[in-house]
């Protein structure tokens, strides 16, 4: 068993449901995510876009924190966690990678049909959290 997230960059609209969801759903103070959203654009904070009007761009990127525990308790009842399964663009996929049938390896399939490039994040720094992909064909 090797348990992956999949974000599909194309996919995400930067709304922080994922964030929400967890919150909610892992019953986290206010100030605690284990997932955070963050804006590439002009550098300046959140949904602000590089580029000068009407030239303007960004993309969002879900970073997984190291206390993200990949629902665990949830997972091990066969459920998705929260942020995958609030997400409403479907940009989160979630499983185990060695299961042909999970819907991370499905998701990754359809990535790689598409061309995507697909890459992790540096985790051994400990500001974020291992085995989460992000894929993008742009
Ligand atoms: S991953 Fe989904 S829920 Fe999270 S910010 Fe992107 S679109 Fe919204
Ligand atoms: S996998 Fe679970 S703990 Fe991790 S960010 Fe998503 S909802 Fe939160």
């Amino acid at each position: 068993m090797a348990y992956k997230m999949l974000v599909d960059i194309d996919r995400c609209v930067g709304c922080w449901t994922c964030a929400m969801g967890c919150k909610v759903g892992n019953h986290l103070d206010d100030d605690v995510y284990r997932v955070e959203v963050e804006t590439h654009g002009s550098g300046q904070g959140i949904d602000r876009p590089a580029g000068v009007y009407p030239d303007l761009h960004m993309w969002w990127q879900p970073v997984y924190l190291p206390s993200c525990t990949f629902c665990a308790p949830r997972v091990a009842e066969g459920l998705p966690p929260f942020c995958a399964m609030d997400c409403p663009t479907q940009a989160l996929a979630f499983g185990d990678a060695d299961d042909g049938q999970s819907a991370y390896a499905q998701a990754r399939a359809r990535v790689e049909a598409r061309g995507a490039r697909i890459w992790e994040l540096d985790s051994a720094g400990a500001e974020t959290r291992a085995s989460v992909e992000y894929a993008t064909a742009r």
